[in-house]
């Protein structure tokens, strides 16, 4: 295949591919009901488990829907009318889950503020006064770029007894995740995020202990997890209609992340981190979060007057040089965001520089 374009997305995905992962789109017309696809969907579900090093302890759910569809699956399979789930709301994602809670009235609460970081002790307040059964956090918060504490807080549901569901969108695959050591009883990412493939799959992993409570509880169709579970394990097949190219482009880069590993993934994005901050800081430019709560995997940039054309002017100029950057979403904090999910490598981020240094010259 001739070789396409390759884009520097430094937008918290769709990532940047690698050629091999675009070029696995191009495939002869299958019908998903055939075997030969069957054996890709297991081969699927067999690499993003292993991704999770999840052992034989948990079992895998795969929807044909962006990341907020496995979040939706998983909070409207297993949160009955009887249950109380616990959000932290310390960014746009964890509000998010508050927004899908609300849509389909399953009871909550929420703590937290935008911007801030969980407070343990206050948590464990919350969950020890609260009838809570679970509580729903975001690992990565993608819209300030702060890593939540999962194992802090993984700590305090197991001893008040609750389980734990974790959106890992933006760090699963890219950030080392062992959930047979990990507490947690849910975690939803997808396809074109930390693991590099296309956009439209995602996918909820949990715990075998959960089938129980997802049997009863659910309040859904297309998303319903245990459904869908039962249909991948025993007939090798999702209920409805896949993105069969899509799935294809899943299975490589998941072999490519299984092959890279994901501790070696996660030292690269940690050193490209490191060039766009230093590099930005150079600049001239102030970052949303202090030093201690970043992720490594993405960063808020605040905007205080230093592009005097306006960000749209500074985004066109990257663009037309192959970079894509984000728009920020913190309120009443001007920013722009920069993610280094992707198969991105250091001489990536030094072209980004040089490119953002040539602009202000
Ligand atoms: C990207 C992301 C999502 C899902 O976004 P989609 O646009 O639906 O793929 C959810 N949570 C977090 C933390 C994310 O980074």
């Amino acid at each position: 295949m001739h070789h396409v374009l390759r884009n520097i997305l430094l937008n918290p995905g769709p990532a940047t591919t690698s050629q091999s992962v675009k070029e696995a789109l191009v495939v002869p017309d299958i019908c998903p009901r055939e075997e030969e696809f069957g054996n890709l969907l297991t081969s699927i579900m067999n690499g993003v488990l292993q991704i999770g090093k999840t052992g034989d302890e948990y079992a895998i759910s795969l929807f044909a829907a962006s990341g907020t569809g496995a979040v939706e699956a998983m909070l409207t399979s297993a949160i009955g009318k009887n249950h109380k789930v616990l959000i932290i709301t310390n960014g746009a994602y964890g509000f998010r889950i508050e927004a899908i809670c609300k849509a389909y009235n399953l009871p909550y609460e929420t703590t937290c503020e935008f911007g801030d970081y969980p407070d343990i002790n206050k948590i464990g307040k919350i969950l020890s006064v609260g009838s809570f059964s679970h509580l729903a956090m975001v690992h990565h918060e993608t819209s300030t770029g702060m890593m939540n504490p999962l194992e802090e807080i993984s700590s305090i549901c197991r001893s008040h007894g609750v389980k734990l569901m974790v959106d890992a969108m933006s760090s699963f695959g890219g950030y080392p995740i062992n959930l047979m050591e990990s507490g947690i009883h849910y975690l939803v990412a997808s396809s074109n995020k930390c693991i590099h493939g296309m956009a439209g799959l995602s996918f909820v992993i949990f715990h075998e202990s959960c089938k129980q409570e997802l049997a009863e509880n659910s309040s859904n169709f297309y998303f319903n997890v245990l459904a869908q579970w039962k249909n991948l394990t025993t007939k090798s097949q999702t209920r409805f209609t896949p993105p069969v190219q899509v799935c294809y482009a899943f299975n490589k880069a998941i072999q490519e992340t299984l092959k890279e590993t994901v501790e070696v993934r996660w030292g690269r994005y940690q050193q490209n981190w490191q060039i766009m901050y230093d590099g930005l800081k150079e600049l001239g430019f102030e970052v949303f979060l202090p030093l201690e709560q970043q992720s490594k995997i993405l960063l808020a940039i605040k905007l205080e007057g230093q592009l005097l054309n306006g960000f749209d002017h500074f985004h066109d100029y990257l663009f037309e040089r192959n970079i894509t950057i984000y728009p920020g979403i913190i309120p009443e904090t001007k920013t722009f965001r920069m993610a280094v999910i992707g198969d991105l490598d250091t001489g990536d981020l030094e072209y980004v520089i040089e490119v953002m240094k040539e602009y202000f010259s």
